[in-house]
């Protein structure tokens, strides 16, 4: 039987990782979780510094937090491809003949070592006193390595955050400095390919998996039907 090709980004596994069940709603039913509000003011900042960034890739030079932070490594040089990178409706993506799926995922930009290999980075804001990378983070630089590298580019074992955080010492007076800084993680794609292949069998069942049985939101339902 010919089956439907099937989309899943990269927040698409990560619900699939987080909740099996909402996930095969998503995709099998069409029936999203609620959104929430837009985060217009880290929106607005991506979009400056996406700006800023282009600014120097268009001159050919590093940016000043790469050198000050020693970061051996120049701005991918084709803003062209660079766009299609970013679109959040296309991104870095793969599609696997055999599953009829195809897996993507939209970066903020991307580095270009001595040699070929690139690596992905990835602007982050926060208003925390200091940078925290958590699991998500972490996985999100795993996937769009990999994506990278099934696009047939050759990838560095890294990739890099730049932290924007905001400076909450000097008052507030209409502006909002930042203090730069640059991370570097390491990357590790093994076991995304096996994910996502999952995640595919998954939405194509056509009964749902069980509720999680951790799951806080399960437990809350269950209670509220009593009222
Ligand atoms: S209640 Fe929890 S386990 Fe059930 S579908 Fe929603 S998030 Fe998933």
């Amino acid at each position: 039987m010919d089956q439907k090709p099937l989309k899943i980004s990269r927040s698409g596994l990560r619900l699939y990782k987080e909740c099996p069940k909402c996930f095969w709603l998503e995709k099998h039913e069409g029936i999203y979780r609620p959104s929430g509000y837009p985060q217009a003011l880290a929106n607005a900042i991506d979009l400056l510094l996406k700006d800023e960034f282009d600014s120097y890739r268009k001159k050919g030079s590093s940016h000043p937090l790469l050198k000050k932070f020693n970061i051996q490594a120049k701005l991918f040089s084709d803003l062209e491809i660079l766009k299609r990178w970013r679109d959040t409706r296309r991104g870095v993506q793969y599609f696997d003949e055999k599953l009829n799926a195809l897996f993507f995922g939209a970066v903020d930009d991307v580095l270009e070592f001595p040699g070929g290999k690139l690596a992905v980075l990835d602007y982050k804001t926060t208003g925390s006193s200091q940078a925290n990378i958590y699991d998500e983070y972490y996985d999100q630089m795993n996937i769009y390595t990999y994506l990278l590298s099934m696009e047939g580019y050759d990838t560095a074992d890294k990739a890099y955050f730049a932290f924007f955080i905001a400076d909450r010492l000097n008052g507030f007076e209409d502006r909002l400095p930042f203090k730069a800084e640059i991370h570097e993680v390491k990357v590790n794609i093994s076991g995304i390919k096996e994910l996502f292949e999952e995640a595919v069998q998954v939405a194509r069942e056509d009964t749902p998996p069980e509720h999680s049985i951790n799951c806080e939101f399960h437990a809350w339902h269950h209670r509220i039907k009593e009222f």
